[in-house]
């Protein structure tokens, strides 16, 4: 397989997208970038910096604090999994809270916070080598990526998954609320005007509503070899 190619894995939340990606980098010996995980970390700076609260974002406000945040990955030697460094303070487990998915498709909209992000990625891929998931990953940041993917499965099915990770964590959260944050993230996110979500002309769809874990990996592994004609 040729080295160095960029893999962008772009679909609606809760699909698994950030679980397959890990694993297909890790195979490939590359390495992953979640996108949303940069969105998130602006969240939870805006959530702690008084430009959003209670539902209530202030963009003027958010916009004037970008240059106040740095955001990177850092892999936990232990778990060997890369974790989320807001002016470095690992805010991983913070930015995955309910309070943060509420909020992150708003604060998504704002063209600055996505110059920011996408600037990010950018960089992070120069060199090629690296697996990145998110929305608009093939459409916008990458639009040249050698592969790309668009992971679609039913809400239900998606706020299921979401709903058993929040249990599994110990989290007390009421399945029609995961629900209701999946399905307001897929509107927004769908919506917005500046660089929506949406499949590239040339990304391979997976329907994984009925696939686990290992069987959409195996599914997008397969898709790779047939691309790269390995
Ligand atoms: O992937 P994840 O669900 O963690 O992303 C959180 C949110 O970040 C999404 O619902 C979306 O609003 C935003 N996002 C985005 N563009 C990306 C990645 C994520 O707008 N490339």
């Amino acid at each position: 397989m040729k080295k160095n190619l960029i893999i962008a894995i772009d679909g609606y939340s809760s699909t698994g997208k950030s679980s397959m990606s890990k694993i297909i980098a890790k195979k490939l010996n590359y390495t992953h970038v979640d996108s949303g995980a940069m969105y998130r970390a602006v969240t939870w700076y805006a959530l702690q910096n008084n430009s959003a609260s209670q539902g209530q974002l202030n963009e003027e406000r958010l916009i004037a604090q970008l240059p106040n945040i740095h955001i990177s990955f850092i892999k936990n030697p232990t778990t060997l999994r890369n974790e989320t460094y807001l002016n470095d303070v690992n805010v991983e487990d913070n930015i995955r809270s309910l309070e943060v998915s509420s909020m992150v498709s708003p604060v998504s909209v704002i063209p600055a916070v996505r110059d920011f992000c996408v600037n990010l990625q950018q960089q992070m891929g120069t060199n090629g080598g690296i697996v990145m998931d998110g929305r608009d990953i093939g459409t916008t940041v990458f639009p040249n990526a050698e592969i790309k993917i668009f992971v679609v499965a039913s809400a239900q099915i998606r706020a299921q998954r979401r709903f058993l990770e929040y249990q599994q964590n110990g989290k007390d959260i009421a399945f029609e609320d995961v629900l209701k944050n999946v399905e307001e993230r897929d509107y927004i996110d769908s919506h917005r005007a500046y660089s929506p979500l949406r499949k590239a002309d040339d990304a391979i769809e997976v329907d994984n509503s009925e696939l686990d874990l290992n069987q959409t990996v195996d599914k997008v592994m397969e898709i790779i070899h047939q691309k790269m004609g390995a």
